[in-house]
């Protein structure tokens, strides 16, 4: 368990160590102010449109890395605290907080009321990997569904319990707030989501008066997993609908998660790319606007998606 370091330098080696071996379990990290929650890039709102962002603001997620080097480099010149981004890392993680001081006096934590929901439901919830945060929460790992993109979520279990997943990050264990250490308090391997819980945090899919393009051709090799197809479908379908002002980060976010299922072997890139076309063009955009954002889109994915790294 990592304690808080007597110095900076001890500091920074150690929490480097941790993002090293965070990402040797294949999940994706990215640098967090010293001693804080905040990531250390820029926000959106003061995005320069230059480098990684040259097609539009690149979120923390989508720059996380499992590259040692690229995260010695990163760790080289101060005690960063260690995000993980949970979507590229295949987590759900299960953000139980203990109630806050505003709250009134009896007001349950995420825990109990976590507690109470299974025994309304008679379901349970296995033990899994767990981290204990400073302020005495509780984050618990769990492998995401595969094909399914679950996003992060607030207070849809109960009050006090947040999900992070896609859209979102945690604080990795080794960081260290003024409040105390992110440790580790479960070391087993990460159980998959439960069924019932998937169930759950996934919203009911949106009604909309646009049809959906017809879906592409049944796959050259065959039969394939029914998720891929779905996959492809819901992402033309997002991008389709993107309001303007939304609609090119719709699309780039949408090919990551296909360039995630071409990487697998699930899809095949053409169809990716054709059902992305389809998306652009009936949300609006011109071909000289998709074009390289999808390529560009594709080619990140694909780079940082390796095959298997699921099972890592
Ligand atoms: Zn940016």
């Amino acid at each position: 368990m990592t304690q808080p370091a007597p110095n900076r330098r001890d500091g920074r080696v150690q929490l480097l160590a941790d993002a090293l071996s965070i990402a040797a379990r294949g999940w994706p990290v990215f640098p967090l102010r010293p001693g804080s929650k905040v990531p250390v890039l820029h926000g959106e709102t003061k995005c320069p449109r230059t480098g990684a962002c040259t097609d539009g603001h690149a979120k923390p997620e989508q720059r996380a890395t499992t590259d040692p080097d690229r995260i010695r480099t990163a760790w080289a010149t101060a005690p960063y605290n260690v995000g993980l981004a949970t979507g590229p890392a295949g987590l759900v993680v299960i953000d139980l907080d203990p109630p806050k001081p505003t709250d009134p006096p009896g007001t349950h934590s995420g825990a109990q009321i976590l507690e109470a929901l299974c025994q309304a439901t008679g379901e349970q919830v296995p033990p899994t990997y767990t981290v204990t945060t400073p302020s005495g929460g509780l984050h618990l790992y769990f492998t995401a569904p595969t094909g399914a993109t679950m996003r992060s979520t607030q207070d849809i279990l109960g009050r006090h319990i947040d999900t992070r997943a896609w859209g979102g990050y945690i604080v990795a264990p080794g960081s260290i707030t003024p409040a105390g250490a992110y440790s580790v308090t479960d070391d087993r391997p990460v159980a998959p989501l439960p069924a019932w819980l998937q169930m759950k945090l996934t919203a009911p899919p949106r009604i909309t008066a646009r049809p959906l393009a017809p879906s592409s051709a049944p796959h050259s090799g065959g039969r394939r997993a029914s998720y891929a197809d779905a996959a492809i479908r819901n992402e033309e379908k997002n991008v389709a609908d993107a309001p303007e002002g939304h609609r090119n980060k719709a699309l780039v976010r949408a090919a990551r998660a296909l360039g995630r299922l071409i990487a697998s072997g699930d899809l095949d890139r053409d169809e990716v790319e054709q059902a992305l076309s389809r998306g652009a063009e009936a949300a609006g955009l011109k071909p000289y606007e998709y074009r390289s954002a999808i390529t560009s889109a594709l080619n990140w994915s694909i780079r940082n998606n390796p095959a298997g790294r699921r099972t890592a």
